[in-house]
């Protein structure tokens, strides 16, 4: 994020925080979503923070970004029946936003819950030569909405583990500037780092209540694949 922030400043660029897989997570004591001038929460159910529908929701501190987005999930309207700009219906509805205020109590705890599991992910995998690791750093805490690999052979792998039915997953196959609605705007190359890192994710089942018994069972099924 420093580096984000300060290429910003250096540019005048608006910063939009993703923190739609990050919810709870900070950096250098404080937490995601009050870096940028915006950022965006998903509570798809799968997310670490979901509801029973689609659901989502917008951190800003700039006053004029409030009003507008407000007005933007409201059919582009302040005041009723009149239409200031073009908008969409994007309102939380009542019954999503009382599971959220109940799952809320509980978000904590089931955030520190994944990062135990990482731990005994990356416990029982550090000795693995050809696998990259997620790292932990003392100065942010990362929430662990997905654990992810790296490795050259994760095609392999991925088939491997499906065949014990352990549903190791690729968030994502393909970088955003390579999505057919972008085309045009970035060429297939222009992003290197990107494009090697699709090929080589592979994400590990990831919820608060993994037990060990689950965890030993996929941590030993990855090593019996590189033995
Ligand atoms: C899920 C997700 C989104 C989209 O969230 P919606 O609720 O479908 O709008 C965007 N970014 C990231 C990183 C996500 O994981």
């Amino acid at each position: 994020m420093d580096e984000i922030l300060q290429l910003a400043k250096e540019y005048n660029l608006f910063v939009i925080e993703d923190s739609a897989q990050a919810f709870g997570a900070e950096y250098k004591g404080k937490k995601v979503c009050s870096f940028g001038n915006v950022a965006c929460i998903s509570f798809f159910p799968s997310k670490n923070l979901g509801c029973y529908g689609d659901g989502g929701m917008i951190i800003t501190n700039d006053k004029v970004i409030f009003e507008k987005v407000k007005m933007i999930a409201n059919h582009g309207s302040k005041e009723r029946y009149i239409h200031e700009i073009l908008g969409v219906n994007s309102r939380l509805d009542a019954l999503q936003a009382a599971i959220l205020r109940v799952k809320l109590k509980y978000i904590d705890e089931w955030n520190n819950k994944r990062i135990q599991n990482a731990k005994k992910y990356s416990e029982a995998l550090k000795d693995l030569p050809n696998v990259i690791l997620p790292t932990f750093k003392n100065y942010s805490k990362h929430i662990f909405h997905q654990y992810t690999l790296r490795l050259n052979s994760r095609d392999k792998l991925q088939k491997f583990l499906k065949e014990r039915n352990i549903p190791a997953m690729i968030y994502y196959p393909i970088p955003l500037h390579l999505q057919p609605a972008f085309r045009g705007f970035a060429e297939e190359g222009s992003l290197p780092i990107a494009e090697k890192l699709a090929k080589e994710v592979i994400s590990l089942p990831m919820h608060p209540d993994l037990v060990d018994e689950e965890i030993n069972f996929i941590t030993n099924s990855i090593k019996e694949f590189y033995s």
